[in-house]
């Protein structure tokens, strides 16, 4: 039986803070009402998530037991495909549902379309996710899904003490149709379903077909940022171009990631221009997964009021500690289930947190196998290599390292110098420095890296 006590997080979520923020005119003038209809609605569902993702064990077990038991209930009465994936299986019981691979997931996607929603799920559109494959994948998302993760996310800034009333700038990688590459929308709040009870910032959309970030400079400097919501590689790829001085200049204070795993490099590139960075587990397909821990490096808080998350077998030696493979269950995929959904990360998942967080925490993500190295011995590791460390051997304009074979790393770099053998040499012998004895390393200097089609730029990809 799990224990039943409460998460120990600081007053972040208190009831005093939450009204201290709220806009003055968020309350009504009438004497008899606090708060009319219209904010009573969505300042529930924030404090039931609050309630769920913050309080007791028992009372959140139950509550997601109910919930896996209704969806698993519908996908069997609307699919045939999770029929007979679910044939012997009772409802809520995710131990004896098989993971759901990508391919399968396709399949039904293709095969039966959205599944039929009742009316409080709005309506359904398809969306493809870039994916870090190549291969992009397809799924129905609800009106509910957009609007729950609006929610969330403005959740997740009050418990960080994300200050609401910047401006927020949330960039979208997607093909644009239109000469210049990108398109920029401007609205007066992010507060989404939140607005009428707290005052933001102004909101602006930028979403942009690939290519040079640098671009979209000018029109972003109309007026200061605040708050950046973006993948990592579009930041890191935006700070190469036009310096991490820039950032600060944009006025960026907060950075939340999301789609990726922030690296090194990123990482230097906000604590040099004094950025504080919210790490965000998501994906396009299902939205929040977890939420990094403001006191624990490397953990993740699980957005228990919209996921299940288990690691399961196989279990992979990564550093020496067996991490195994995550599988997600979106608790309102009601247009497209996602029951035990191998997203393809591997990660551990703990009851709590270190830091006295009382919910489940992801504590080793690792993000795609491929982006680890792989060893000999089939153990992984992850392979760290910052821009400032290729820079210190020659002017580096861009650069990828490839795992091609079983011992070969090969680094291809973009130079703004032809480079010299002894650079050429210079970088093999870094490389092994770093990646360790059993491998060998060749350097190829060449005039554009070819990226591939979707949005994602890795650093490192492992091809064995
Ligand atoms: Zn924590």
């Amino acid at each position: 039986m799990a224990d039943d006590r409460t998460s120990t997080k600081p007053a972040a979520s208190g009831w005093l803070r939450l009204t201290q923020k709220m806009r003055s005119d968020a309350f009504s003038p009438q004497s008899s009402v606090i708060l009319d209809e219209r904010r009573i609605a969505p300042i529930s569902k924030l404090i039931e998530i609050d309630l769920l993702e913050n309080g007791g064990a028992n009372a959140r077990e139950r509550w997601v037991a109910g919930q896996l038991a209704a969806l698993m209930a519908h996908a069997r009465t609307h699919s045939a495909f999770w029929r007979k994936r679910l044939n012997g299986v009772k409802n809520g019981d995710l131990s004896r549902t098989p993971p759901l691979q990508r391919e399968e997931l396709a399949q039904q996607v293709s095969g039966e379309g959205c599944l039929p929603l009742s009316g409080e799920h709005g309506r359904a559109a398809l969306r493809s996710t870039s994916g870090s494959t190549g291969r992009p994948t397809s799924v129905f998302v609800s009106d509910m899904n957009g609007a729950y993760n609006e929610l969330r996310s403005i959740a997740q800034c009050l418990w960080d003490g994300v200050d609401l009333e910047q401006n927020r700038l949330a960039v979208r990688i997607r093909p644009v149709n239109n000469p210049q590459g990108y398109t920029i929308q401007r609205g007066h709040t992010w507060g989404g379903p939140l607005q009428a009870v707290f005052a933001t910032g102004s909101n602006r959309i930028l979403t942009i077909g690939g290519g040079d970030p640098s671009r979209v400079l000018r029109e972003l400097a109309a007026e200061p940022i605040g708050l950046i919501n973006a993948i990592p590689s579009f930041l890191r790829e935006f700070a190469r171009a036009a310096g991490a001085r820039k950032l600060r200049q944009l006025g960026v204070k907060t950075y939340v990631a999301l789609g990726e795993r922030i690296d090194e490099d990123l990482q230097d590139i906000c604590a040099q221009a004094g950025i504080a960075v919210h790490d965000t587990y998501s994906s396009e397909e299902i939205g929040a997964i977890g939420f990094s821990c403001a006191r624990t490096p490397g953990a993740f808080h699980i957005a228990t009021s919209n996921v299940v998350v288990e690691s399961v077998a196989p279990f992979i030696d990564v550093g020496g500690e067996k991490v195994g493979t995550l599988l997600v269950t979106h608790l309102h995929s009601y247009a497209t289930p996602l029951i035990r959904y191998a997203l393809g990360d591997i990660g551990q998942v703990a009851g709590r947190c270190a830091c006295g967080h009382g919910g489940p925490t992801i504590t080793r993500l690792q993000g795609r196998l491929a982006s680890l190295l792989k060893l000999p011995s089939g153990e992984r590791r992850a392979l760290i290599v910052r821009t400032r460390d290729l820079m210190m051997l020659a002017d580096v304009r861009e650069f990828r390292l490839r795992q091609t074979q079983a011992d070969l790393i090969v680094l291809e770099l973009v130079t703004n110098a032809p480079l010299s053998e002894e650079a050429r040499e210079q970088f093999e012998r870094f490389i092994v420095s770093r990646a360790g004895p059993e491998f060998r390393a060749e350097a190829r200097a060449l005039d554009a890296i070819d990226w591939g089609p979707g949005p994602k730029r890795l650093d490192f990809r492992c091809e064995v």
